[in-house]
């Protein structure tokens, strides 16, 4: 199946519905159908339709390929069996001995995948708080080959100039990657603002609705995106066509769902503040957030993750308002219709030492909410019932 062209002069919601797919070529079919086959009847030995064996290509993965292109304003699109799987196929991209500066605010599973999978192959990494480019700038060494960027961060809601990295990379030849997970693509477009490589779990906001796990990857460099297309085949790290089928439906909606998860999270982050329980509220489209100005700059609203902690900072006082929750369910994971809410301390960070996590602000108390595309008026009276403690 040839790509269809990118509509030209599209804006963002037109691409997230035509962007790089058509029609099946076959049937006229105007959902793309689930290609559900590993294999492809070849006209004589060596001679195909460009479809040989499913690891390499199928149809279903190709449309939902071209549709990311289109939607993060890049040349290639490539998708893989979860975030961390386009993680992991991105860093095989270095040679041992390289190093990855990354954000000290990273994902866990990021953290994990360079510290305990890539080290003992030689892939060092080291983590600096990127907030400060010029702190960025002293940091990068003789072996640094890659930036890892990650904005907004998780759970404290960083952010992090991505402009001011991307250009950092470029003047000392570094390969500067984007997870873009907690924006998605309506929100943020890092290749726009200069990066080489957007990187999304596609299992939170792309596919939108928690019923899949992917990962996805978006480039202009054609060189870079033939390794990666390489390497895509060649470890195999493939989503099954029926999980594209699913991103592919997710996307339709992108712009719709995300809009309004952040203007939910605008109310809530409004009765937060109000809350007498309250001590503080992290988000970045506060002004008095640290960086709401390159926030600003870089994104077009201020996202659906918002975290809060206690004046009674204590676990226990945190369960009870998780607890308390009908309408936010307590669980991993961000980025779906429904609402969650999680408590970082002991869920997605426990392992970080408890001095460490306080450093950054991650205090006992602290509850992380993903926000969801309920009703508005429902999630505001469900969280202030909540926190009747
Ligand atoms: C979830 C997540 C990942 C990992 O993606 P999986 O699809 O779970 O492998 C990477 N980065 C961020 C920011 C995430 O939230």
């Amino acid at each position: 199946m040839p790509p269809v062209p990118t509509p030209k002069n599209a804006n963002f919601a037109t691409q997230c519905i035509h962007g790089g797919i058509g029609p099946d070529p076959l049937t006229g079919a105007v959902m793309t159908p689930i290609y559900q086959t590993s294999t492809y009847a070849q006209e004589a030995p060596g001679k195909n339709k460009g479809y040989a064996y499913a690891r390499t290509a199928n149809p279903t993965r190709t449309a939902l390929q071209n549709n990311l292109a289109a939607i993060e304003g890049g040349a290639f699109g490539i998708c893989f069996s979860s975030g961390l799987a386009a993680m992991d196929n991105v860093l095989r991209l270095l040679q041992p001995g390289d190093e990855v500066l990354a954000s000290d605010d990273l994902y866990g599973g990021s953290y994990r995948l360079l510290t305990t999978v890539f080290a003992p192959f030689g892939i060092k990494s080291r983590f600096i708080d990127m907030r400060d480019p010029a702190k960025v700038e002293q940091a990068i060494g003789k072996d640094t080959k890659m930036l890892w960027i990650e904005t907004p961060t998780n759970p404290m809601l960083n952010i992090v100039d991505i402009a001011a990295l991307a250009a950092l990379a470029k003047d000392h030849g570094l390969l500067s990657v984007v997870d873009n997970t907690f924006a998605s693509p309506y929100l943020q477009q890092p290749l726009a603002l200069g990066a080489d490589i957007s990187l999304h779990s596609a299992t939170k906001y792309l596919g939108g609705h928690s019923d899949v796990v992917m990962g996805a990857v978006v480039l202009n460099d054609e060189a870079v995106a033939k390794k990666l297309y390489f390497l895509q085949n060649a470890a195999g790290a493939i989503p099954g066509p029926q999980d594209c089928f699913l991103v592919l439906r997710g996307i339709k909606t992108l712009h719709l769902r995300v809009q309004r998860s952040c203007e939910n999270a605008r109310h809530i982050v409004k009765v937060l503040q109000e809350n007498e329980l309250v001590a503080n509220v992290y988000y970045p489209g506060l002004a008095n957030h640290p960086r709401h100005d390159i926030a600003k700059k870089q994104m077009r609203d201020f996202g659906a993750m918002v975290s809060f902690d206690l004046k009674e900072d204590t676990l226990e006082a945190a369960t009870q308002v998780m607890k308390n929750a009908h309408y936010f369910t307590l669980a991993e994971s961000l980025g779906g219709v429904e609402s969650l809410i999680g408590h970082p301390a002991s869920m997605t960070h426990a392992s970080v030492p408890r001095a460490q996590r306080l450093r950054v602000g991650l205090t006992d108390s602290l509850i992380r909410l993903s926000v969801g595309v309920e009703d508005g008026e429902d999630l505001v009276r469900d969280l202030t019932q909540a926190l009747e403690i």
